[in-house]
This record gives C-alpha cells, structure tokens and sequence, in this order.
C-alpha cells in the first residue's frame, strides 16, 4: 500500500512520510522563488552554498559531485554555468592537475547572501512550536538523516558520521551526549553530529 493513497493513510509514519514529502516539495519551490529573482536554480543554490560553508580541502568538483550525489562530468557542467555568471572560479589545487578548485568570486557571496534567507519561512514554522516541541523536533530529524545518511540517500557528507575522528557511542554512561569528537577531544550530542563541520576529515578519502 502506498503512504500517497488518502484511502490507506492512516498510520503515523505513513502520515509522516506524506508530510516530509510536501515540506520537501515546499523547500524545493521556496528556493525556486529566491532562486528565479537571481536567475538560479536550487542545484546552482546548492553548490553555491557548498562553495560557502564546505571545508576549504573539498571545495572542488569532485567534492561538489558528491555533495550533489551527481558525476563529476554533471558537477563540472554546473561550476561551468556558475563560472560563466562571473559566480565561481576554478583553479588546479596542488600538485595533482585532476584536482580543481572551486571558490566564490566576491559576486557569488553576494549572491549567496541574498539567498540564504530562502528558508526563513519554514523556520518560522518551526518557531511557532514550543521550546520542548522544537527539541523533540530537532531530535527525531537528526535520527531520520543519520537512517537516511546510512542508507545513501543524504549526500552532505561532512558530518560526524563519516568522519575518522567521530567515535560513535563512546559515552554509553551519558545518555545526553553519547559520542565522542577525537579532534577537539569532546563529547557530542546526538543533535551535534549532523551538521557540516569545518574540522570534518573523510573516514574514506573524497574521490576527486
Ligand atoms: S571533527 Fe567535526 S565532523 Fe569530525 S567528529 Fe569532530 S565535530 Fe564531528
């Protein structure tokens, strides 16, 4: 049976899915809006704010064709329409001439400002609930993405769960920080091992 058929929607997690789907479906078409004013697409959005916030060691093509969970030949053709818009510039990093860098011009960060205000609508959403709603929100995502990320559907990778110096579990005694970060030698929350991190190292290495 399918979670879309009104007729056999009616447990929550079939019910569940059916939201997700339409928050997703509203995040698509709120950074379609901010995206049309600028001439963007939410891919071209999506590299933009990969080439903001990733670390400085992936920003490269193949770092954006794993971010984009695309070929790298797809990830070049999308830094070429930016490069063209004056947005990107790339450069070989290193030694290795395979290796290219992507970085923002000083138009691009522009651009990415105006753009990065696409979701204040859904966040507002979410700030309608209360204090302890947002918490149990904000927990039960995190244990989505991680399934998800574990099953290769969620292709931001620079989260604790791929990282070599994430020790999962470490703590079994602290049920509200259970985890362990190697590299600044702290315990983490459940809540604090999904998002982008700059200290974020492969636990395999990025195939460029
Ligand atoms: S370095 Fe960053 S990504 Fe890696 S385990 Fe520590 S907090 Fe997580």
């Amino acid at each position: 049976m399918s979670p879309f058929d009104p007729r056999y929607r009616r447990t929550p997690a079939e019910r569940s899915v059916v939201a997700l789907y339409r928050i997703a479906q509203a995040i698509e078409i709120l950074l379609r809006r901010r995206g049309k004013s600028v001439r963007l697409t939410p891919t071209q959005i999506d590299t933009l704010l990969f080439l903001k916030y990733a670390r400085p060691g992936v920003r490269t093509v193949g770092g954006l064709a794993q971010r984009l969970g695309v070929t790298y030949a797809t990830a070049s053709t999308v830094a070429d329409g930016l490069e063209r818009r004056g947005l990107v510039t790339r450069r070989v990093v290193g030694p290795d001439w395979r290796v290219v860098g992507l970085q923002l011009t000083e138009q691009g960060m522009i651009q990415i400002a105006h753009l990065e205000g696409a979701l204040d609508s859904l966040q507002a959403a979410i700030g309608e609930l209360t204090l302890n709603e947002q918490a149990h929100f904000d927990q039960m995502l995190q244990v989505l993405v991680r399934s998800l990320q574990d099953a290769g559907a969620v292709q931001v990778y620079e989260m604790c769960w791929g990282c070599q110096f994430f020790r999962p579990n470490a703590h079994p005694d602290r049920p509200a920080t259970p985890h362990h970060c190697a590299f600044v030698d702290a315990p983490l929350a459940d809540g604090d091992t999904t998002f982008e991190c700059p200290d974020f190292v492969p636990a395999e290495p990025v195939n460029e």
